[in-house]
């Protein structure tokens, strides 16, 4: 990174994007820009998709009516458009899928995570003062992995333990470095449980949904009132994010907070180290039962692991000094945007067994199907007849590229702050405002209002009518691409930059 100490170096518009290590036709496709003259258009349309690495192409029209009057507001064509065609932003979650996407979707669960630690866009100021928790519970294990280790700790030095029934030594004495592909890898293959790591992370939503449960049930219990009566003394709202551990399995980080009766913001009936000693006890006894997966198969009792991490951010009011809130929010929001980090096409071979664990037990569960069912688990979209499609394993080799986690990433109780819906249409809004000039005269507010305007929940004064029709995704030209990504490159760099050059604190990374 070369940010000068006096400037940002993305400033002047002479400097160019670092664009890389160009293929040919890459270059051929820029060069072809800079020749036909469309390179202006392909800037504009870069600007207006936010750069985003494979928007959608859409050709066709919108009008925007006022649904009161009937007027027409606006008429958009597509035709009219730099390039001749809508490129509509991919919305993608994931980093590596779309930088710039994936930053607009990490913005916006920061926001919200946010909201519900500090209040506003509609949630009381007086949250702030509600007992709030940092949860991390993790899946149990099912063998010996390899890990990393703080300190000059070696992986496991088990000095007594032999060797396993398969010749395998279970004791490992090496130092691994953060990203040796062999953490989390199993000591002996043999050994290690993957069918039943599969099936955990099968039903791990539904482990985490029994953990809510359990949750409101301890804390009826710690107020000494029927669990039917619970919201008239208090509210448990919550915002998590999945990760996947090197190992393949996720871990779920939660914030937990408890709001009295009246819901955020109204004084909690217990303090946060009550609310903690009530998390933990929630967690372990959390529980579901698996099915078998078929006749060879036996049922299971699925658990978190033993290490519930449980940290106090706010004792209520005050800021605990483990962890800051806008520390947590930016560390949920930064885990918010990351994958299994596995590339199906070249996955480590520990996250390869568990994928074909998925394939082959979804595959058993449909075995004995006539119509050969157990055949097309592998499939995006597998079709499935209707004895087989009430299978609890039947999709599981459907999502064996996600290692067999089928759960959002991201997910929030309802009233824990605004919704990421109510943030997208608040920017529609905006951007519908600020590129009519008509509108944007007449919304010559104070910022706080405009909030309340674009955070409304009511329903929109306008109507949009339109007819489009896809046409594929992806830029055009291959070095389109390129400059997309190089633009969100850049303007990342910037909003980094700009972070480390305020003088007030940042949120890490
Ligand atoms: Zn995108
Ligand atoms: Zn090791
Ligand atoms: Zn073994
Ligand atoms: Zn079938």
């Amino acid at each position: 990174m070369s940010a000068a100490r006096d400037g940002f170096w993305g400033h002047s518009p002479d400097a160019p994007l670092d664009l890389g290590d160009l293929a040919a036709f890459e270059a051929e496709s820029i060069v072809g820009r800079l020749a036909d003259r469309t390179m202006p258009a392909l800037a504009d349309t870069l600007a207006r998709a936010g750069n985003c690495s494979h928007p959608v192409r859409l050709a066709g029209r919108s009008t925007t009516i006022d649904r009161y009057t009937g007027e027409i507001l606006s008429v958009f064509r597509s035709a009219d458009e730099p390039l001749g065609l809508l490129y509509k932003p991919c919305g993608n979650r994931r980093d590596e899928v779309c930088p710039a996407c994936s930053r607009i979707y990490a913005r916006d669960t920061f926001e919200l995570i946010s909201t519900g630690l500090y209040g506003g866009k509609g949630v009381p100021e007086s949250v702030s003062a509600n007992p709030l928790l940092f949860v991390t519970l993790t899946a149990p294990s099912f063998g010996a992995v390899h890990r990393a280790r703080k300190g000059k700790r070696p992986c496991r030095p088990r000095a007594r333990i032999g060797a396993c029934e398969h010749g395998v030594r279970l004791s490992c004495w090496a130092h691994h470095d953060d990203g040796d592909p062999v953490i989390g890898s199993p000591l002996c293959p043999e050994c290690h449980d993957v069918d039943s790591a599969a099936v955990w992370q099968w039903h791990a939503p539904e482990l985490w949904r029994r953990f809510t449960i359990a949750l409101r049930r301890h804390v009826a219990t710690t107020l000494g009132v029927r669990e039917s009566e619970l919201r008239k003394h208090a509210r448990l709202e919550y915002a998590k994010v999945a990760e996947f551990q090197a190992r393949g399995l996720v871990h779920f980080h939660a914030l937990v907070r408890i709001d009295g009766s009246d819901g955020p913001g109204s004084p909690a009936p217990i303090p946060a180290s009550r609310l903690t000693d009530v998390v933990r006890e929630s967690a372990a006894s959390a529980y579901t039962t698996a099915p078998p997966v078929d006749g060879r198969d036996v049922e299971r009792v699925l658990r978190f692991g033993a290490q519930t991490d449980v940290r106090i951010v706010r004792e209520g009011g005050v800021v605990g000094d483990q962890i800051t809130a806008e520390q947590v929010a930016a560390y949920l929001a930064k885990y918010s945007t990351k994958s299994a980090g596995v590339d199906p096409t070249r996955p480590l071979p520990h996250h390869a067994r568990l994928i074909d664990a998925c394939q082959r037990l979804a595959a058993r569960a449909l075995a004995g199907c006539p119509f050969e069912c157990g055949q097309r688990v592998a499939d995006r979209h597998p079709r499935l007849c209707g004895v087989c499609v009430e299978n609890p394993y039947a999709l599981l080799g459907k999502w064996s590229r996600m290692l067999g986690f089928r759960g959002h990433f991201s997910t929030k109780s309802r009233r824990y702050s605004v919704t990421l819906g109510a943030l997208r249409r608040a920017r529609r809004r905006y951007q519908r405002i600020a590129t009519n000039p008509r509108l944007a005269a007449a919304a010559k507010l104070d910022t706080r209002e405009l909030e309340i305007q674009l955070m409304a929940d009511d329903e929109e004064t306008t109507l949009v009518v339109g007819a489009w029709t896809y046409q594929g995704t992806g830029w055009p030209r291959a070095g389109d691409k390129v400059l997309a990504d190089a633009a969100a490159a850049r303007a990342r760099e910037y909003a980094r930059w700009r972070a480390e050059n305020r003088n007030a604190p940042t949120a890490h990374h």
